[in-house]
């Protein structure tokens, strides 16, 4: 019997948090972030489990794709598409992830400060 705790996300997920949701298919979801950090802040949240980037394997790779493909879809629909916006993923203690369920920041609508 598996005992491991549903994350916020897998909630969300299933319906048992209520998210403002902005797009669903069969294979992801994309919410507002609850917490946003630039004018526009969504995120891409795989359905499938997947707690972060190093659990990642080729099984997965359509995903990735995709989440480019949705990624330039909701661009486009909130009015980020030419102004430009950042897609990030922070991966494990050191980049900050707090919920072990892979997801996709995208932020825009204003200048981000640089990184790198
Ligand atoms: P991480 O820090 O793991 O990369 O990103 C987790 C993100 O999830 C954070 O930006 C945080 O604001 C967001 N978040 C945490 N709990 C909730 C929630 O219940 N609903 C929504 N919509 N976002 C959440």
């Amino acid at each position: 019997m598996e005992l491991r705790m549903k994350t916020i996300f897998e909630r969300i997920i299933e319906g048992s948090i209520p998210s403002t949701k902005v797009f669903e298919n069969e294979r992801l979801i994309a919410i507002k972030d609850i917490a946003p950090q630039a004018p526009i802040h969504l995120l891409i949240i795989p359905k499938k489990v997947i707690p972060n980037l190093q659990s990642v394997t080729e099984a997965d790779e359509h995903l990735f794709f995709e989440v480019i493909q949705v990624a330039q879809k909701l661009a486009v629909q909130f009015g980020i598409d030419e102004s430009g916006y950042r897609l990030l993923v922070n991966n494990g203690d050191d980049a900050g992830q707090t919920i072990d369920h892979l997801h996709f920041h995208l932020l825009g609508g204003a200048p981000l400060a640089h990184m790198g």
